[in-house]
């Protein structure tokens, strides 16, 4: 299948022709439009499909559509300028701070090798848009982790640990997640991080869309994909 076939907006085309990308691959196929059109889905799948590129692409295209005007051109609030000389004194008006833009998408990731992966993906796929993405893990300070975040994102991948720490400190908010993404949930679960993912799902709004993706399917996902997500398309590769 084409790419341009999918429904997929002009800049994220031309994103993946220079990357050299001929045709989706058969989940991309698959997965694109429903994304495209809000819909859960649980994908069956393992790395090396392209699976990242599946939801990546759709994701961003969503964040396009609902990204305000001014955020689009980058424009900041005017500053205050003098009257008589035209100098720029420097200060915003009170009260105009530029409002730090909402965290809107949310990838959970089991590994900081795999988070690190997703979020260059975000780099490529999105390298025509105005949209920012920045990845945060566990086993390196926060610092600069933090510094991104305030600067404000649109899209954050994450591990689930990480996240929860910068969550419970007040630095990452998530009441305007508008879709949340699990990535390999398999391997989350293997690695004990259910009763993180929990915390996080509770401060997620209720209205949102979901998609989770997992290499195998035990029940215990399953049941996790019943509760989590609404309606869901399955799609298998
Ligand atoms: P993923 O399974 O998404 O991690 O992708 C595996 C690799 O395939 C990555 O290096 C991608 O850059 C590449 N890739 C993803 N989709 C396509 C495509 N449609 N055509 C060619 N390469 C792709």
């Amino acid at each position: 299948t084409a790419f341009s076939q999918l429904g997929l907006a002009e800049q994220f085309l031309r994103a993946t022709k220079e990357l050299g990308y001929e045709t989706a691959t058969p989940i991309q196929a698959r997965a694109i439009p429903l994304v495209l059109a809000g819909q859960d889905l649980i994908g069956c799948a393992q790395t090396g499909t392209g699976k990242t590129a599946a939801f990546t692409l759709p994701m961003l295209d969503r964040l396009m559509q609902t990204l305000p005007a001014k955020t689009q051109n980058e424009q900041e609030p005017a500053r205050t300028v003098d009257s008589r000389t035209g100098k720029n004194k420097g200060r915003r008006p009170r009260g105009a701070r530029p409002k730090p833009r909402p965290l809107r998408a949310l990838i959970l990731s089991p590994t900081r090798e795999l988070a690190a992966q997703i979020e260059e993906s975000l780099k490529r796929y999105g390298k025509h848009t105005p949209l920012r993405q920045t990845v945060v893990y566990g086993g390196v300070g926060q610092h600069s982790q933090v510094k991104a975040m305030r600067h404000g994102v649109d899209a954050l991948v994450a591990t689930p640990g990480r996240l929860l720490d910068l969550m419970n400190q007040g630095h990452i908010d998530l009441s305007r997640v508008e879709i949340l993404v699990f990535d390999e949930a398999d391997q989350m679960l293997d690695m004990g991080f259910l009763p993180d993912l929990k915390r996080i799902v509770s401060k997620v709004p209720e209205q949102r869309q979901t998609l989770m993706f997992s290499a195998t399917m035990p029940d215990a996902i399953r049941k996790l994909a019943q509760q989590w997500l609404k309606n869901p398309e399955a799609v298998q590769v």
